[in-house]
């Protein structure tokens, strides 16, 4: 005769009754522990196991005691900008303002000197006016949101035109032609994929154009035989009339020429655009935010547009984003302080030696690789960097997935390569083969 498992299997109840089941209950509550315990029998039963009540408690504690779903790892694909793994790290400062903020309660709408309701649309427009000379500005919860927002506040119900060249997807799902359709406003191709000039713009113009956008390209470039008009140009096409939008997408704030191809926000407030705007959370290294800056006529149809309530800044990210502008003030000090300025401009000699000692510890070799910005900006730079090469291919880089904290690697030509661009000395001590 073999044994029943069904029946010498414990019950829910027995389980609970135990000095481990109680633990368990003072640790992660009743109910969560009851539906775990079932779980784990309705498996064991499944299975036709017999299980020992010691054995069941502990499959329950395991799964009970895992990790939450989202938290940190360390990325070691030298991919800076990895939208997959939360783009931007904050700074220091930023972190900091984001506890103080969150521990208490806040100015979030509140006016201190009237001593009643304020505006969480006006904590960031004098910062934001001054790093980018425009009159006006304020953040909303990405900057698909603020796109969208800048189309519906100056184009809803009219045309909106638009170089074919720029008609994009930025990646998961994001199209431009898409964003245009919620926003209410009438796609307008002007030109072809390669070329458009200002007479396309010119031609394309009825009384029901309401908006010129130019959309930055982000992820890609079209290279040969090319011409899109400069904003200046196109400022002048839109005269008084039409809303020029410019989203820059990425975005920057300082004029990088050493380190980045990317003109910063300012030159297109200078070029005459009347709404710009950009990430909060690509090279600017703050949170997950849509940054709008122009003149104070469109910023202010931007605030009043219904939808701008919908897509509001939370005051985590406000509080993020605030001591992240405020460290631009001082390019040396965002250069310094904020973290994916800081490994864009890392020495190539320094990442080699925080490689190379990384090798030492875990035995592997070194390897030369290319860094990339990510976040579909400048998708053609290409930043020298070093790795610590491990060989053990996938397998190994699962193992690395499952550490505490999981380490994101690339595997190359059956090696792990520990791209030491995107990892400080900090990470690195954390990293155990
Ligand atoms: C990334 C990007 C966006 C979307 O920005 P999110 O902050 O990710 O919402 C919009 N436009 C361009 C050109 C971009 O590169």
């Amino acid at each position: 005769m073999t044994a029943n498992p069904l029946r010498d299997l414990p019950s829910v109840d027995a389980l609970l009754r135990t000095r481990a089941g109680e633990a368990l209950v003072e640790e992660h509550g009743r109910q969560a522990v009851v539906e775990m315990l079932r779980a784990v029998l309705q498996e064991a039963r499944a299975a036709g196991k017999v299980a020992d009540q010691e054995g069941l408690l502990e499959i329950a504690a395991g799964r009970l005691g895992r990790p939450p779903s989202l938290r940190r790892v360390l990325n070691a694909t030298g991919v800076i900008i990895h939208t997959n793994l939360g783009r931007a790290p904050l700074a220091e400062v930023a972190i900091e303002r984001v506890g103080e903020v969150a521990a208490g309660y806040s100015t979030l709408e509140y006016d201190l000197v009237v001593g009643g309701r304020g505006s969480r649309h006006d904590h960031l427009s004098d910062l934001l006016s001054s790093l980018t000379g425009a009159e006006a500005g304020l953040a909303v919860n990405n900057n698909a949101a603020a796109v969208l927002l800048c189309l519906a506040a100056t184009a809803g119900g009219g045309e909106v035109l638009i170089s074919r060249g720029q008609l994009i997807e930025i990646g998961d799902g994001f199209r431009i032609p898409d964003i245009l359709a919620q926003s209410g406003a009438r796609l307008v191709e002007v030109g072809t994929t390669n070329r458009t000039s200002v007479a396309d713009y010119r031609k394309a113009i009825t009384n029901e154009t309401r908006a010129i956008l130019r959309v930055h390209q982000s992820n890609f470039r079209i290279v040969g035989f090319t011409a899109h008009p400069g904003l200046a140009a196109l400022a002048e096409v839109a005269g008084g009339d039409l809303a020029l939008i410019d989203d820059l997408g990425s975005g920057a704030l300082l004029d990088l020429p050493d380190l980045l191809d990317e003109p910063p926000a300012r030159a297109s407030i200078e070029a005459g655009a009347d709404l710009v705007c950009f990430s909060g959370d690509k090279l600017l290294g703050g949170p997950q935010a849509g940054i709008i800056v122009g003149t104070a006529a469109a910023v202010g149809r931007v605030k009043r547009h219904p939808l701008a309530r919908a897509m509001r800044i939370d005051k985590l990210s406000l509080a993020a984003l605030e001591a992240t502008l405020e460290l631009y003030r001082n390019p040396a000090q965002a250069l310094a302080q904020i973290p994916v300025l800081r490994s864009l401009g890392e020495p190539a000699e320094r990442v080699r030696e925080r490689a190379e000692r990384l090798c030492r510890r875990l035995g592997g070799e070194l390897a030369a690789t290319t860094a990339k910005v990510g976040g579909g900006a400048l998708p053609l730079l290409e930043l020298d960097s070093f790795a610590c090469a491990l060989e053990g291919g996938d397998e190994l880089a699962a193992q690395l997935r499952e550490g505490d904290p999981p380490v994101i690697a690339r595997v190359q030509e059956g090696r792990v390569l520990l791209d030491c661009r995107t990892l400080s000395d900090e990470d690195c001590d954390l990293i155990r083969p």
